[in-house]
């Protein structure tokens, strides 16, 4: 089963909302991450995010893109984890009897998707799908992708691009340091 589960496409959804290439960042004002989070169904109508939501969203996709980085083989940046993890920690899931973790109630609609996240998150981890989620090795680019590859070897989000970038530059500095 290599088609991304939907928990997949939603984390790697919000991990690309930020394009290092392209410096741009879909979600980089409270308005922006809104219009986001409505044009994903995560939020039903526009609603009026906070600084404190607003950094909430963004700790949580840094502490994300540096798990996603760890497999590629990066070293996460600690301080980072630590950020996302307090934001999952204000965040707590609610087990039912009946089903799966839901979000609690009664928590504000534009804080709910952050639980929505934990809860996609938590289900990759589960499954160990987690491990196919990655954030291209190529640091210049740092797109997360999915891992389609039997062994989930796959280090850049495309050969053909990232992968060569990657060798002829590698090839590039060798030469330097030969001449
Ligand atoms: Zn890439």
């Amino acid at each position: 089963m290599l088609e991304p589960p939907a928990s997949a496409v939603l984390v790697e959804a919000f991990v690309n909302t930020v394009d290092v290439e392209e410096a741009s960042d879909e979600i980089a004002a409270p308005a922006a991450l809104s219009a986001w989070l409505v044009g994903r169904g995560l939020l039903d109508e526009p609603a009026e995010i906070t600084a404190d939501v607003h950094a909430d969203y963004l700790a949580l996709r840094a502490g994300l893109r540096e798990e996603l980085g760890s497999h590629v083989g990066d070293t996460p940046d600690p301080e980072l984890l630590t950020a996302a993890d307090r934001v999952l920690a204000a965040h707590p899931v609610l087990v039912t009897a009946r089903g799966p973790l839901t979000t609690v109630p009664g928590l504000p609609p534009e804080r709910r998707p952050l639980t929505v996240l934990a809860i996609a998150w938590n289900e990759l981890t589960t499954t160990g799908d987690a491990t196919r989620l990655k954030r291209c090795a190529e640091h210049t680019c740092a797109w997360a992708f999915w891992d389609v590859s039997k062994n989930r070897s796959r280090r850049w989000c495309s050969m053909r691009v990232c992968g060569n970038r990657n060798k002829s530059r590698t090839y590039a500095s060798r030469k330097r340091q030969t001449a």
